[in-house]
């Protein structure tokens, strides 16, 4: 250890966590160290999954000298679990004092990890909890890993510490096209040195053009969602205002674009809006964007927020709705509204935790007005 950088105190700038290094970056600050001593470290956190002081085949003082320097980014502010302790949402406060949520959900023979990009939002849209608060900052790629990493640690996620079966979707709070080069250091991070495989990546957008077209020419096939929930440009100016800048045709001109270069099926997410996006047009315009992209639609019954005025549609509603698109041809799925009793949709626990500790938001600057 003597002669470390560690040792010397070198402090990186931005006062990074350690999950915003990449292995060269935590190679250099080893320096002085044995060269299996990197291994020990990077192999401990990323494949096994253990938080920095289980690493027990390293020293004590090397551990320490490293959280010393590389604090983490995340502090726990609650938990809450629903669906018997199978979903569990947590809120995480930044250094800085910003907020962000990650929810875990687990199934039979899967879990799956539910992120944040940003926190907060700017798209502004009009039935989100996050696009009601507005937004704050990117996240780094070390603290779009460190949830991941955090969330790991939870009892509920015991059985995906060691196995396989482990998605990550950013359907947590932000946009990730928004913040792409960090989002997309955080996918090669799961990939490469977590092993986990492109099809148990999803990324979900709004529909930032710019952003798919990255994506297309990006080596990594993860799966791409489109939070769609309209599909005609008046109604979708409305609910998604970035409408506004990529209407439906170029968006759809694009993700024929990401089918062509990845061969995957692209999801289309739509939040079912009482009275607002349910009727047979609603499903008739749905089905005529679908279908020539061979996109899955996704049924997500709103989760109701307290600044938009809307409840979900009836589950019978959502059914039709469901059956109507398979006779267009569309397949669809009604998805279960996980952790409705803990506010899990996006934003919604840290909506209520503002408002418990009376903090006031400004709206973000770079945000899309929503009428
Ligand atoms: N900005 C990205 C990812 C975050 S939102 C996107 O728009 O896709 C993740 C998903 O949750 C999106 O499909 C979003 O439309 C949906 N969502 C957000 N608030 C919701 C609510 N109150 N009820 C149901 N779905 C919601």
């Amino acid at each position: 250890m003597r002669g470390s950088p560690l040792m010397a105190s070198q402090r990186p700038a931005d006062d990074p966590c350690l999950a915003d290094l990449s292995r060269t970056e935590l190679g250099e600050l080893l320096d002085g160290e044995p060269s299996y001593r990197l291994d020990q470290v990077w192999e401990g956190l990323y494949r096994q999954r253990r938080p920095l002081d289980e690493i027990t085949n390293v020293s004590k003082a090397l551990r320490s000298a490293i959280a010393d320097l590389l604090p983490p980014a995340l502090g726990l502010v609650r938990t809450q679990s629903a669906d018997r302790g199978s979903t569990v949402k947590q809120l995480w406060s930044l250094r800085d004092g910003h907020l962000v949520e990650s929810v875990l959900m687990r199934y039979r023979n899967r879990t799956t990890l539910c992120i944040s990009s940003q926190a907060g939002c700017a798209m502004g849209c009009s039935f989100c909890a996050s696009g009601q608060i507005g937004f704050d900052r990117n996240l780094s790629v070390g603290e779009i890993v460190e949830q991941v990493l955090a969330t790991l640690q939870h009892p509920s996620a015991a059985t995906s510490r060691s196995s396989g079966a482990l998605n990550i979707v950013f359907m947590g709070m932000g946009e990730p096209m928004a913040n792409y080069d960090a989002v997309w250091s955080a996918v090669e991070r799961f990939h490469g040195d977590m092993g986990i495989g492109a099809r148990h990546i999803t990324i979900s957008t709004v529909g930032l053009v710019p952003g798919i077209a990255r994506l297309t020419a990006a080596d990594l096939p993860v799966n791409l969602a489109v939070s769609l929930h309209a599909a005609n440009d008046r109604m979708r100016d409305r609910i998604a205002p970035i409408n506004r800048t990529y209407p439906l045709r170029e968006l759809a001109k694009c993700l024929a674009e990401y089918r062509r270069a990845k061969r995957r099926r692209i999801s289309l997410e739509w939040a079912m809006i009482g009275g607002v996006n349910d009727s047979d047009r609603d499903v008739a315009e749905l089905a005529a964007y679908a279908r020539p992209l061979a996109a899955h639609v996704n049924l997500i019954p709103l989760n109701p927020t307290p600044g938009y005025g809307h409840e979900p549609s009836p589950q019978s509603t959502i059914e039709r709705f469901a059956a109507e698109l398979a006779s267009h041809g569309v397949n669809a799925t009604i998805r279960a509204n996980r952790g409705t009793s803990i506010d899990a949709a996006c934003g919604q626990l840290r909506a209520d935790k503002q408002v418990a500790i009376g903090r006031t938001r400004r709206r973000a600057s770079p945000r899309v007005q929503s009428r």
